[in-house]
């Protein structure tokens, strides 16, 4: 791989944002937010990461943190799988290893949740180890640099972290680390990027060839199933019946508005509106039904307005939410 590290990491030195995880670099820190980063576009992340570090400071916090403490702070950010996994293993590096982050891929890679990139940022970022981080954004550059028409996916990955570790600046991988996704989220950007004022421009043969966005060539996109849902808003009183999903699976163990796929309205039930949500696999339909009840049916946890929002509850639902506020519910 041609060696861009000189021009990447001048143009870092001149062009970095300050980033609220960029401050007091700790691993926790790192790791929170290279996994709220998977989640969401940089400028979204900021807000939940600092609401999150400013509840839970340290890695012992979050260890001790209730479940649904760390899923409320997680709302919005979707796959609460990530948030359940943070908090899993920040257990694990609290009670099992006395409060420390190992040091190498190897070793971070063996706790909940971190995959190659993220044991690669945080062994880079936090310890300045000599290690890749391969994301989308980094692919994105790379294939771009080496006009390279293989379709991205984990051999691509697997090759480039490969490769990136031969030319990682010594004692700054870290740093190479950071000015190569800076590029990919502010220059080299999905669409047409801007290579006017890229530092790597006169080694591109993606620029050279003319048409840098035909790169990177991208997996072809999987078709979303289709489900038809009803949701029912069950109320009694000031009280909404939620009940928790199972604990595998979409969205698991998380509370939610009961709902099902049964195709027909259910009886005594007042149309409330309809909504979609999309997954990554799947596409929800969904039709709502007010339904008032004169007592608590067994099954369900009925709660009042103010514990309601206290709880972690899905955006799939966000519609049906709102529509109970407005009933001033
Ligand atoms: S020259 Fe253009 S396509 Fe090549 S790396 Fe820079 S921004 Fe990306």
């Amino acid at each position: 791989m041609v060696d861009l590290s000189r021009p990447l990491l001048d143009w870092y030195e001149q062009n970095k944002r300050d980033l609220p995880w960029r401050r007091d670099v700790t691993p926790y820190r790192v790791w929170v937010s290279e996994i709220m980063l998977q989640q969401t576009r940089i400028e979204a992340a900021r807000g939940y990461y600092e609401r999150f570090m400013r509840a839970l400071p340290t890695v012992e916090d979050l260890a001790d943190a209730e479940e649904d403490t760390v899923l409320k702070l997680w709302e919005g950010l979707g796959y609460y799988s990530r948030a359940r996994n943070l908090h899993k293993c920040a257990r694990v590096i609290a009670r099992e290893r006395g409060g420390e982050f190992p040091r190498t891929v190897a070793e971070l890679r063996a706790l909940p949740g971190i995959g190659a990139y993220t044991a690669g940022a945080v062994a880079s970022l936090a310890f300045n180890a000599p290690e890749a981080a391969v994301d989308g954004n980094v692919c994105r550059v790379l294939a771009r640099v080496e006009a390279c028409s293989e379709t991205v996916g984990e051999p691509m990955r697997a090759r480039y972290r490969r490769e990136l570790t031969e030319i990682l600046p010594e004692g700054k991988s870290g740093e190479f680390n950071s000015a190569l996704m800076e590029l990919g989220e502010t220059v080299c950007t999905p669409g047409i990027p801007d290579c006017g004022r890229c530092p790597v421009a006169a080694l591109c043969m993606a620029r050279a060839e003319g048409d840098p966005d035909r790169y990177p060539v991208l997996p072809e996109k999987k078709t979303r199933r289709i489900e038809e849902r009803r949701v029912l808003l069950m109320i009694c009183a000031d009280r909404v019946a939620l009940r928790r999903r199972p604990e595998r699976g979409l969205l698991s163990g998380l509370w939610e508005l009961p709902n099902d796929t049964v195709p027909e309205p259910p009886e005594h039930g007042e149309p409330c509106g309809e909504a979609v949500h999309r997954f990554s696999h799947v596409e929800w339909r969904m039709r709502g039904y007010v339904l008032r009840v004169a007592g608590e049916t067994e099954g369900f946890r009925w709660v009042t307005p103010e514990e309601r929002r206290a709880l972690a509850i899905p955006a799939a639902f966000s519609f049906y939410l709102k529509k109970l506020e407005e009933m001033g519910l």
